[in-house]
């Protein structure tokens, strides 16, 4: 993903351009707009292209096969722009951030001693100041330390203008050491951020225009925060003091581990409105054995049942998941019970993917790897039937009354774009001034990867 630098209320006036890089997840991308919040002071701007910039972020994911190979190329395009820069006696500062200098710091500076500055998901605050002493000493600053707690004290406030669909980091980091998993080596130990603070950015967001907020959270349903009066509450409890906020229509949470999905968050399910009927809940394996082997902690049937109790708790309730095929020791026998779990549940959006190692998991040196050649067939089976579920699922979809929160113009001239509760992309013939509102349609057609609708009415959730 790439995109110029988000704006900033706090900015200073703007007489330097960023450029940030995002790759990954959510998180990483909400970590883009905290990085844009802190460097807005020292007067840096959204530049919309590396070339026009005075600093370039790349914020990396580690999760994907040759993440760092990809950092490493486009370092090596950036070196070219920054030379050429210099000759012109100009300067561009050069930072790599997130998951890859966490895990690769030492090599970045050795490989690439061209880069100024390499810092941690947990150190963006400390960015302005790495910033002033790159542009002093030669060499690049590196801070990847674990200070979580303090990066959530230290950041400025979150800018309040995301737009009607907000996210809102409440936990980080991960202590379940899945087998082919480097984020609790990158992003660190668990941390919940308290009550207070999560409710009084909830509440700037919604105050700013957002109509829905998405709490984020690698282990999101782990959180475990504390309240002003010393109390410990688990997510649900914060969903229901979340859904007491006044113009938040919609709340969703992700992602999300089996393991934590307890009888009150699936009860919270049932019980809160604006909890929307859809839930990313990470599986990876349908076979006892593979799960064991990724340490995942947990059987399949621990899955069937949650499915089961979140559907009888909300009729509507549809899941996403990711799967993972070709984990080491996979036999065609444990990838049969992978599709069976897939039959039997039933999922209306998925990500699935072939295992590679990750250097540095305990998975990348198991023996009993499974031939490329096997995990491509399996990935294609498995791929196939998600996608026909997929496609059921939008296409039942057809026909019906739903309430579509309208983000922004869509493609077409006089079109309007909006989410279903299901997270799916709608289009309708609209006025632009529905953005932010939720309005009523009956949703007429299923495309690959969105629907149409007409609408109905307006439903006035929330003054304009
Ligand atoms: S629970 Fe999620 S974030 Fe934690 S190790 Fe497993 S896959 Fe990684």
């Amino acid at each position: 993903m790439t995109s110029p630098a988000p704006e900033s209320p706090l900015a200073a006036p703007q007489r330097k351009k960023l450029f940030i890089r995002t790759w990954g997840c959510q998180m990483n991308v909400y970590d883009s707009t905290r990085m844009a919040d802190v460097l807005a002071p020292l007067g840096y701007g959204p530049a919309e292209t590396p070339e026009e910039a005075d600093m370039v972020i790349l914020n990396t994911c580690h999760i994907r096969e040759k993440a760092s190979e990809k950092v490493f190329s486009d370092l090596g395009r950036l070196r070219l722009l920054k030379t050429e820069k210099e000759q012109a006696g100009q300067k561009m500062v050069l930072a790599v951030a997130g998951c890859v200098a966490q895990a690769e710091g030492a090599e970045i500076t050795v490989r690439a001693p061209w880069v100024d500055i390499v810092l941690g998901p947990q150190t963006y605050h400390r960015l302005p100041e790495m910033v002033a002493r790159a542009s002093r000493a030669a060499g690049a600053q590196i801070d990847t330390d674990f200070p979580v707690e303090q990066k959530f004290d230290l950041l400025p406030e979150v800018n309040a203008n995301q737009g009607p669909i907000a996210f809102l980091t409440i936990q980080e980091g991960c202590d379940k050491f899945c087998s082919f998993c480097v984020v609790p080596y990158t992003r660190g130990a668990e941390f919940s951020r308290p009550v207070a603070a999560i409710l009084a950015e909830a509440r700037r967001l919604v105050a700013g225009g957002a109509r829905e907020i998405a709490l984020l959270g690698q282990n999101v349903n782990a959180w475990h925060g504390e309240a002003p009066d010393g109390s410990t509450w688990s997510l649900s409890r914060l969903l229901y003091a979340l859904a007491e906020i006044d113009g938040l229509a919609r709340i969703r949470y992700t992602t999300s581990h089996p393991r934590d999905m307890d009888d009150a968050l699936i009860e919270a399910h049932g019980r809160i409105p604006q909890l929307m009927p859809f839930l990313h809940l990470p599986v990876q394996s349908g076979s006892d054995k593979v799960l064991a082997a990724m340490n995942r902690g947990h059987k399949a049937e621990l899955f069937y049942r949650i499915a089961d109790r979140l559907r009888e708790a909300r009729p509507d309730m549809a899941l996403s998941s990711d799967f993972i095929v070709g984990h080491p020791g996979e036999t065609a026998a444990d990838h049969a019970a992978t599709m069976q779990l897939v039959e039997k549940v039933g999922f209306a959006l998925a990500y699935s993917f072939k295992y590679s190692p990750r250097p540095g998991t305990p998975a990348a040196g198991q023996p009993f790897q499974v031939p490329e050649a096997e995990k491509d067939a399996r990935l294609q089976e498995l791929q196939a039937v998600l996608r026909r579920q997929q496609d059921e699922f939008n296409r039942a979809c057809v026909g019906r009354e739903v309430d579509i929160l309208w983000t922004g113009p869509g493609r077409h001239p006089g079109q309007i774009a909006g989410r279903t509760p299901w997270l799916q992309p709608v289009h309708a013939i609209g006025p632009a001034e529905l953005a932010g509102r939720i309005a009523r349609v009956r949703l007429t057609d299923a495309h690959p990867n969105s629907l149409s609708a007409v609408l109905l009415e307006e439903k006035e959730l929330t003054p304009a």
